[in-house]
């Protein structure tokens, strides 16, 4: 992973702001993502969790829905930002999922991805970086 000294700071404001909205009675682990568009405005998730846990979703997932509501079909990801807290509000590993990195890159093939490392970094990945072989209908 790439260690920044800084994550974006417009982006972490609106994932912490989305993660203290979050839904998630069950894992009690709040996530927020902020995604900024090509266009330069953002777009905020949180994670919603359901008792039946495969109705769940992701906050990045949520982030990318309400860009495409806002912005519609030309809609293109620039940059995403994901934090993750505990019930005690500290910051805990979140590299997206496979299944958000997938849908991280139909919406942005270059896409900038910031996300606490397993040793409590701040890194920043490109999405072909975390998703090398992603698939695309092109
Ligand atoms: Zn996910």
């Amino acid at each position: 992973m790439a260690p920044i000294d800084t994550p974006d700071p417009e982006l972490l404001a609106a994932a912490r702001a989305a993660a203290a909205r979050a839904h998630a009675p069950y894992s009690r682990f709040h996530v927020g993502a902020a995604l900024r568009s090509a266009s330069g405005r953002v777009h905020a998730g949180c994670n919603v969790e359901n008792a039946a846990y495969p109705l769940t979703g992701c906050a990045e997932r949520h982030a990318i829905a309400a860009g495409v509501l806002a912005e519609g079909a030309d809609f293109a990801i620039a940059d995403v930002l994901v934090v993750a807290l505990d019930p005690a509000g500290a910051l805990q590993p979140a590299p997206p999922c496979g299944g958000c990195r997938q849908q991280i890159l139909e919406h942005g093939r270059h896409a900038r991805v910031q996300f606490v490392d397993g040793d409590a970094r701040w890194c920043a990945e490109t999405i072909a970086t975390l998703l090398p072989f992603g698939f695309r209908l092109d």
